[in-house]
């Protein structure tokens, strides 16, 4: 048994070729660049399918924006000139398999809970910290996908009212603070307030060059500044975390998306915050805040089993 999995990106389609069976071992892997707007996309994901081996039995595909449980992608705020693109019916249509499309955090959601850091748990939740902010909620063994399909976006709950605009149109979501851009704004801000010489140097000496892998790399080599602004991230992360876990109650939190990278600098503190900010976290059972296992895979790998009758396909 063989499916394929595509995640799509702002800037790049990633595909994996995966036995649902074994799904944490990728069979055949390969990358396109995203088309600009929303004709171009079935025809570069149908080649991609192509080369990625022989004929699958199913396909699926994960998109950074809303999604129904038709499979048409209503909006994504990276995703340039695509909306309400009946993408699932395009796909089936065209290559004549069953196509079921999701949000991307959606995907990293299954693929954790089928081969990865959510392994047997019925209520997680996996929030991935990239550009933006995306979540999966796993409830009762399964996804929790709402009414209309829209469940998991909090990234754009708004934490602060009067703060930055979002490209969602709104101000002072969550993403805002807690993703990577939210890292390069509390970078730039302790830049100029002269308070991050290491990492400033390290971007060549213009404040307005540092960008959140510098203030990484130089908390990782023990630069006390850098990772004071670490530490400020990890609170806009608990916050958020915090605020997730009084709704759901989670037996376990998976952390993926770009920031993972920085796991170890940044769960210890973003742990000991968490457990301020939630309600009773003194008496409460402990929330494992863990990182990701799957990789920059996971979107693609968890996009494969959408189709897979158990995985994905069984609570559509
Ligand atoms: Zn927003």
């Amino acid at each position: 048994m063989r499916s394929i999995g595509l995640d799509v990106g702002g800037t790049k389609v990633l595909g994996v070729a995966v036995d649902p069976r074994d799904p944490a071992t990728v069979l055949a892997e390969g990358r396109v660049p995203t088309p600009d707007g929303g004709d171009g996309l079935v025809d570069t994901l149908l080649e991609l399918v192509a080369s990625l081996g022989p004929a699958p039995s199913s396909i699926g595909v994960g998109v950074p924006g809303l999604v129904d449980r038709s499979g048409t992608l209503h909006m994504g705020p990276h995703l340039r000139r695509m909306h309400e693109v009946p993408l699932a019916r395009l796909l089936s249509e065209r290559s004549g398999l069953p196509a079921v499309v999701d949000n991307d955090a959606n995907c990293h959601a299954l693929a954790e809970l089928a081969g990865g850091a959510a392994v047997g748990s019925l209520e997680a939740l996996v929030v991935t910290l990239g550009t933006g902010i995306g979540a999966g909620i796993i409830s009762g063994g399964g996804l929790l996908r709402g009414a209309h399909g829209f469940a998991g976006e909090p990234g754009h709950m708004v934490v602060d009212p009067n703060g930055p605009p979002c490209p969602c149109g709104k101000r002072g979501c969550w993403e805002r603070f807690a993703s990577g851009t939210g890292l390069a704004r509390l970078a730039r801000d302790a830049a100029d307030a002269g308070r991050l010489g290491a990492a400033v140097a390290l971007a060549g000496g213009d404040p307005e060059d540092v960008r959140g892998e510098h203030v990484t790399a130089t908390a990782r080599a023990g630069d006390a500044q850098s990772q004071s602004v670490l530490d400020e991230l990890a609170h806009w992360i608990a916050l958020g975390l915090a605020n997730l876990v009084n709704i759901l109650d989670p037996a376990v939190i998976v952390i993926g998306g770009g920031l993972v990278e920085a796991a170890d600098l940044l769960l210890p503190e973003v742990r000991t915050r968490f457990a301020d900010l939630v309600m009773a976290g003194a008496v409460r059972p402990e929330v494992p805040i863990v990182p990701a296992q799957l990789g920059e895979r996971a979107g693609a790998i968890g996009a494969a089993l959408l189709a897979v009758p158990d995985w994905g396909g069984g609570d559509r």
